[in-house]
């Protein structure tokens, strides 16, 4: 999609440091970080939301997630904990609509999320 951020940052448009990449997934750095560590993985297609995927991409949801574990481990926060994130929609704060997981460890995080 032509005026979307992150679908900039897969086709190189916008310059960020890539953590990973492959034919379906890239992993980068959040510019606001909430935590120590704050890494989004996004699908290198365009979807807007979470309501967007349908039954044929839950290989993809699941690749996506696959990879922030493997991030939090070469980031040696798999035994502390970690939590992987997936704001859907302005209620939960999504502010990006292209879909992404948040990778966020590091310190201590209180629940329910606010
Ligand atoms: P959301 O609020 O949609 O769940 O998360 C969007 C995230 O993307 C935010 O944490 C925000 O800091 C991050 N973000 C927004 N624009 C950019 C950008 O241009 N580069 C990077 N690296 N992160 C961004
Ligand atoms: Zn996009």
């Amino acid at each position: 999609m032509n005026d979307c951020i992150f679908c900039k940052i897969v086709s190189g448009k916008i310059k960020t440091e890539i953590v990973y990449s492959d034919d379906r997934v890239v992993a980068f750095e959040d510019s606001n970080p909430q935590a120590p560590v704050h890494t989004l993985i996004i699908p290198k297609k365009h979807v807007p939301t979470m309501n967007d995927l349908e039954e044929t991409d839950g290989d993809l949801l699941g690749h996506l997630m696959l990879i922030g574990k493997q991030i939090a481990k070469e980031k040696k926060i798999e035994d502390k904990g970690y939590r992987l994130v997936l704001n859907t929609n302005r209620e939960a704060g999504q502010s990006v609509f292209h879909i992404h997981l948040h990778l966020l460890g590091g310190r201590p995080m209180g629940w329910p999320p606010g």
